[in-house]
């Protein structure tokens, strides 16, 4: 049974009032059996964040944002795998859209990202998900079959254990267009038997998050598809009445 999992990825907001005020509002509000939940704010704020959170009790889980492919080194403005440890990083999400549109990180990048966090014991959130022109063009199995490929290539199918794995279609990323569920248990299914293609067990167990424009409306039909095993959530994460309304929904 995958435990269902609610990640907020906070992106560039907040502050350090705003960020106290967000995670007073979550925990105060969090369901009784909640699924597993996770906020990943800007790197600068992940050990206060992760104070705030050991204090409130644990229950909310921290995720970074991003992490560098490198270990150690001259890379300016790099934070590494060992550091997000070090301040108590749990998960980090690589490949995220943003990150491989704006900073032009490919999938080998992203696999060598996902390497790194996985040989520090932090797990990673895959992001794979196609774009607009690509899914008009019949293209989005074979995209998110090369993103996914280039990790299980580096890394191997034993790698995925402890991971997780969100499908954000681009064009549903901040827009306010959602895949419909159908849509999003296609591409989850489709995921999950690949990996379950070479690790039966793995396949079974790994825990696929929905991203995309998941609101408090449309967040319950989407994880009550067999293989959407919660969300991982943008804007609607900055609000806690939002993130709570979401996060019970996930809850099962
Ligand atoms: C995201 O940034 O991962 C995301 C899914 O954003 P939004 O929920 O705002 O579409």
């Amino acid at each position: 049974m995958r435990t269902p999992l609610v990640a907020g990825n906070w992106k560039m907001h907040g502050s350090r009032a705003d960020n106290a005020r967000l995670i007073e509002g979550i925990v105060a509000g969090l369901p009784a059996r909640a699924a597993d939940c996770i906020v990943c704010p800007p790197a600068v704020y992940l050990p206060e964040v992760g104070g705030l959170l050991a204090a409130a009790g644990g229950r909310v889980l921290l995720g970074a944002q991003d992490v560098s492919a490198e270990s150690h080194g001259a890379f300016t403005g790099e934070v590494s795998a060992a550091m997000l440890k070090d301040v108590g990083c749990r998960y980090v999400i690589v490949g995220h859209s943003e990150r491989r549109t704006l900073w032009h990180e490919d999938d080998h990048r992203v696999a060598r990202k996902f390497q790194a966090a996985k040989s520090h014991g932090l797990q990673p959130i895959l992001c794979v998900g196609e774009h607009l022109g690509e899914r008009q063009a019949g293209r989005t199995f074979e995209v998110i079959a090369r993103q996914l490929g280039a990790v299980l290539e580096l890394c191997g199918p034993m790698a995925m254990a402890d991971a997780l794995v969100a499908y954000e279609p681009v064009w549903a990323i901040g827009t306010g267009m959602t895949a419909t569920p159908g849509q999003a248990q296609e591409i989850h299914a489709f995921i999950r038997g690949r990996i379950a293609g070479e690790n039966a067990k793995i396949g079974g167990e790994v825990r696929i998050l929905y991203g995309g424009s998941v609101k408090p409306g449309n967040a319950a039909e989407l994880f009550a598809m067999p293989d959407v095993d919660g969300g991982l959530i943008g804007g609607a994460s900055l609000k806690a009445e939002e993130f709570l309304t979401i996060l019970a929904a996930a809850g099962r």
